[in-house]
C-alpha cells in the first residue's frame, strides 16, 4: 500500500489513518448527539450487554450467548426504532452541513419558481398583542421539512394569515387555541397541533410544555417556532433546540427576517436584548 508504515506487528496505510479520523468524527457527532437525553442512557445499556455478550462469548457458556445472541441479532432493527429521533436529527444535520439540495438548485432544471416571500407583519403584530393579554401562543412555520405529520395531528385550516385570524385562534375561549398553530407556503396550514416535547434535561425548569414542545420540534426538524408565554407575556423565537427569548417587536423581526429569509440582522443596539439559552 502506498505510503504505508508498520508499528510493531500492525500495518498501516493512509487508508486506515482516513478510516479512523473519519469513525472518530462519526463517534464524535453520536456522542454530541446523544449527551442529555435519555438516549444515552438506552445506548449505554446496549453496549454494557453487547460487551457481556462477547464475554460470555468468550468463555463458552452457550446458554446465555445464545440467549443475549437472540437480543443482539434484532439490536440493529431494536436501535433504528429506540433512536427513531436521534437518527432523523443526525440526517438532517447531515443535510443541512452538506446543503446537497441548494447545490442542486445550480442546474436550471432544479430551480424551482421563487417562492413569494411571505408578510411577517401579521405575526409580529399578533404576537405583541398577544403578550400584552398575557395570552399564550405557539407558532410553527415549516421550512425545508413540511411539518405534515404535526399538522395532521390538529384541525385543518388552510387560511390565509391574518392578524384578526391568528387573535381568534389563541383567544383563550377558542376550541382551537390549545396546541400549535402550523404555517406552511404562507399560509395558516393548521392549529391545535400536537408538537413533540424535547427531552432534554438542560431545559431551564421555568420553561413549561409550550415551550419544551417548540425546542422538541426545532430539534427533529428545521422548523422556526414562535412562543407567547401565557405566563410572562415574553416572545420567544426557537431554532434548532436554541430559545431566542424576550424579544421586542423589533428583534422579532429581525430574527423571523433572517431565521426564515436568511436576511442578516441590521446591527442595533437592541439586538442584544435577547439571550439564547439550551444549546441544541
Ligand atoms: P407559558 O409560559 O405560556 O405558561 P409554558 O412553557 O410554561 O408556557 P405550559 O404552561 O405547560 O407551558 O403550557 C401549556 C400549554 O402549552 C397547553 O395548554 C398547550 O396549549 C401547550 N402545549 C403543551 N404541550 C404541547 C405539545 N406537546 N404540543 C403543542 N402544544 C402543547
Ligand atoms: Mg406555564
Amino acid at each position: 500500500m502506498i505510503g504505508a508504515f508498520t508499528i510493531g506487528f500492525l500495518r498501516i496505510g493512509w487508508i486506515d489513518v482516513v478510516d479512523v479520523l473519519l469513525v472518530t468524527a462519526l463517534f464524535y457527532q453520536l456522542y454530541k448527539l446523544l449527551t442529555g437525553s435519555v438516549a444515552l442512557k438506552v445506548f449505554l445499556g446496549f453496549m454494557s450487554l453487547y460487551l457481556v455478550y462477547l464475554v460470555v462469548k468468550a468463555v463458552g457458556m452457550e446458554l446465555l450467548t445464545s440467549i443475549l445472541g437472540q437480543f443482539m441479532s434484532v439490536g440493529v432493527l431494536a436501535g433504528i426504532i429506540l433512536f427513531q429521533q436521534e437518527i432523523r436529527r443526525f440526517l438532517l444535520n447531515v443535510g443541512k452541513a452538506t446543503s446537497f439540495g441548494n447545490r442542486l438548485r445550480m442546474f436550471p432544471w432544479r430551480r424551482e419558481p421563487q417562492q413569494e416571500r411571505m408578510n411577517i407583519t401579521p405575526f409580529i403584530e399578533a404576537a405583541k398583542s398577544l403578550a400584552s393579554k398575557q395570552t399564550g401562543a405557539l407558532i410553527a412555520f415549516s421550512m425545508a421539512s413540511d411539518l405534515k405529520f404535526f399538522a395532521d395531528s390538529g384541525d385543518l385550516i388552510d387560511a390565509a394569515v391574518s392578524k384578526r385570524l391568528l387573535m381568534s385562534i389563541f383567544n383563550k375561549t377558542s376550541p382551537l387555541h390549545d396546541g400549535a398553530v402550523i404555517i406552511t407556503n404562507g399560509r395558516i396550514r393548521a392549529a391545535r397541533c400536537i408538537l413533540p416535547v424535547s427531552e432534554n434535561p438542560d431545559v431551564p425548569a421555568s420553561m413549561g410544555l409550550r415551550h419544551r414542545a417548540a425546542i422538541g420540534l426545532t430539534e427533529i426538524t428545521d422548523a422556526i417556532v414562535l412562543v407567547v408565554s401565557e405566563e410572562t407575556g415574553q416572545i420567544s423565537l426557537v431554532r434548532g433546540g436554541e430559545v431566542f427569548r424576550n424579544l421586542a417587536p423589533a428583534d422579532l423581526r429581525a430574527r423571523l427576517n433572517e431565521f426564515l429569509f436568511d436576511v442578516a440582522p441590521k446591527p442595533t443596539a437592541a439586538a442584544g436584548s435577547a439571550t439564547a439559552e439550551v444549546a441544541a
